[in-house]
């Protein structure tokens, strides 16, 4: 299969670009190298630098290439950021999702697999999180990502496309290469974040806030592993390939962590004290989310390979030591 990977340069894209590389699919990865980086496009994928706002360039690529699936991840993904400047995630995510599905209408192109989020729900009404729970976003990011799907829904019933939308919950880790890995400017991510401490280039990991309503006080998150996300993204292909109608899926292991948990676990796996401060909760964070993936376990046949939070950990730190500065040189 011709598979084409949108935001390929970016952390999960990239991630999905070497495993269905490994797998021994053909790859074509578009990415606009606006948060995306070409040191991580693997060398046996084709690349089209260009943004999916741009409807001739995106159409030269369904022109040049026999695509037999899409995988869209082209999206801005900061929650923080969104809340500043949300007209920028309608126009990125919207109004390139947009262009992206009149080209693939145009050339006939009826599969795509889209990386939503856990976002999407909001403030959850229990945990662990259902598909069928509510959806009502906190951030303009959750709400562009939501809406993304709507749009799916709707012109999949026009048009005779069918999708597959996965909702995300805390990605982390790195490919087992050490070749790539997370590298996000600014940084906002814990994980990413807590492992600047042993590498020198934070005192230390600030926590939001220790007044929730859990074990020890902080927010409790599901962490997956990004080989675990990209080995679902090839399922969902598969699913699709197969006929199926189309569906959404969370992933996430089922298993909470508390951010001071997590520190425990980085403290463990680099053998550093790990400073901590606590500082006020960041606005708009749920105190848990945790997901049920039971519907993509049963449905897609997924089961997450690397579950324990010390391997993810792990992995990410065999990633950030060796690049302090992500990408950069
Ligand atoms: N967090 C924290 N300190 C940080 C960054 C994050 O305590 O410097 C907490 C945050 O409040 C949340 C969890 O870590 O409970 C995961 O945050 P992240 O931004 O990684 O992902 P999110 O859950 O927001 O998608």
């Amino acid at each position: 299969m011709t598979i084409l990977v949108l935001g390929g340069a970016g952390y999960i894209g990239s991630h999905t670009a070497y495993e269905l590389i490994d797998r021994g699919e053909d790859v074509v990865i578009v990415d606009n190298l606006e948060t995306g980086f070409l040191q991580a496009v693997h060398p046996k994928a084709r690349f089209y630098q260009g943004d999916i706002r741009n409807r001739s360039f995106i159409d030269s690529v369904f022109e040049k290439e026999k695509i037999d699936a899409v995988i869209h991840f082209a999206a801005n993904s900061l929650v923080g950021e969104s809340m500043v400047n949300p007209l920028k995630y309608y126009d990125n995510n919207l109004c390139g999702t947009k262009v992206l599905l009149e080209s693939m209408v145009a050339h006939d192109i009826d599969k795509i697999v889209f990386s939503s989020t856990a976002a999407t729900y909001g403030e959850p009404e229990r945990v662990p999180i259902l598909e069928t729970d509510r959806t009502e976003p906190t951030n303009t990011y959750g709400e562009t990502k939501l809406s993304m799907e709507k749009m799916f829904h709707w012109t999949g019933k026009a048009h005779n496309l069918r999708y597959v939308s996965l909702r995300y919950f805390n990605a982390c880790g790195a490919h087992k290469s050490g070749l790539i890995g997370e590298a996000h400017n600014p940084e906002s991510h814990l994980v990413p974040l807590i492992l600047q401490v042993p590498n020198g280039q934070r005192e230390a990991i600030s926590i939001f806030g220790e007044d929730y309503d859990t074990t020890d006080g902080t927010c409790v998150r599901d962490y997956i592993h990004v080989t675990d996300l990209a080995q679902a993204h090839i399922r969902a292909v598969d699913y699709l390939v197969k006929g199926n109608e189309s569906s959404i899926f969370n992933l996430g292991n089922g298993i909470g962590f508390t951010v001071k948990e997590v520190i425990e676990a980085a403290r463990k796996v680099t053998g550093d004290p790990i400073k901590t401060v606590i500082v006020p909760r960041r606005a708009g964070d749920p105190a848990k989310l945790i997901a049920s993936s039971e519907k993509a376990r049963t449905i897609l046949g997924w089961k997450p390979e690397h579950a324990d939070l010390e391997e993810i950990i792990a992995s990410a730190w065999n990633w950030h030591k060796n690049h302090p500065n992500g990408f950069a040189k």
